[in-house]
């Protein structure tokens, strides 16, 4: 059934440990402190399947895979197909160059606490237009395609109702809201927020234009067996195709010819020395890496490389 033993894993972590721990607090709320906060890595950990399964499906049989799009879209809390337009046919497409609705210069290049944490909303709002584009073009042409789009809307919506109203049928109003918003509401939020800025940090002060340096990668075992392998954004870039379980390996290949503040140990850390320590120590803080991506060699920005119909043609890009 699995295209890649590897999901095995990614099975157990969706279909048994995510839907078992809400069941879980669902039945025992006194369990709530000890447990919500696992709630909520199981929901960051599903934005990283969602990711991974829209450019490798998880499944050989395409209605598994279609079937496991909703269940992951309920536990990350946004429709999987969104990944299509913004991410796949977008994002990998320009590489925070000109013509990507997720760049991380959009206002600013600078990097600091408030450009990344406010990144999710400025991101959000960019990727609100390629979502619908895609979605007008996919109705015209695919409208079996189109419905199934749409459909992950109403079952995420739904289910999200749902499990709300079941949860104050069992507690009440107060104790029964509490533990859907921090069973499936809280972490599903966080789960977005945290994806976007994962992306932001994958990204800032980065070379789009170089063949190694259009990425930074976290590169710590423990983060990327927690991720499944998502810190590995460099050869994810090269070969976004390829199986999530295979980048490590194929990370050691090229990891001698990226620049090395480019590889990460700790994202941790990183965080640490960005957030808390730069604003102090600037020396400790990133640096545009390489040539900055609105430069296209030529003095000024081409527009003629932004996307046809998808996100930002090129208004309002960026002031340094
Ligand atoms: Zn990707």
């Amino acid at each position: 059934m699995l295209r890649y033993r590897a999901d095995i894993r990614t099975l157990l972590w969706m279909l048994v440990f995510a839907p078992g721990l809400v069941a879980l607090q669902y039945a025992r709320p006194d369990l709530l402190p000890y447990l919500s906060w696992l709630s909520f890595y199981f929901a960051i950990s599903a934005s990283t399947i969602a990711h991974n399964h829209q450019h490798c499906p998880t499944f050989e049989n395409k209605t598994l895979n279609t079937l496991f799009s909703y269940w992951i879209s309920i536990i990350y809390g946004f429709p999987t197909f969104a990944w299509i337009p913004t991410h796949n046919l977008n994002h990998h497409k320009y590489v925070n160059k000109p013509g990507d609705a997720t760049i991380t210069w959009r206002f600013t290049n600078s990097h600091n606490y408030l450009v990344a944490a406010s990144y999710f909303f400025v991101s959000s709002y960019y990727q609100s237009g390629p979502i619908k584009e895609f979605l007008a073009q996919t109705k015209e042409k695919n409208p079996e395609r189109y419905w199934v789009y749409v459909s992950q809307y109403v079952v995420v919506i739904g289910a999200h109702l749902g499990l709300a109203a079941l949860a104050v049928s069992l507690h009440g109003v107060g104790l029964g809201l509490t533990v859907y918003a921090f069973t499936l509401l809280f972490p599903a939020i966080v789960s977005l927020w945290t994806v976007m800025t994962f992306n932001y940090d994958q990204h800032v002060h980065t070379d789009p234009w170089s063949r190694y340096n259009h990425s930074r990668n976290f590169v710590s075992p423990v983060l990327n067996f927690l991720l499944f392998n998502n810190g590995y954004h460099t050869v994810h870039h090269e070969n976004a195709a390829r199986h999530w379980s295979l980048a490590k390996e194929e990370h050691e290949k090229i990891k001698h010819l990226i620049d090395p503040s480019l590889n990460q140990k700790s994202m941790w850390l990183y965080w640490f020395k960005q957030y808390v320590l730069a604003p102090f120590f600037p020396s400790l803080g990133t640096k545009q890496i390489g040539r900055a991506p609105w430069d296209t060699g030529e003095g000024k920005l081409d527009l003629t490389t932004a996307p046809v119909g998808f996100g930002d043609t090129g208004t309002n890009v960026a002031r340094v």
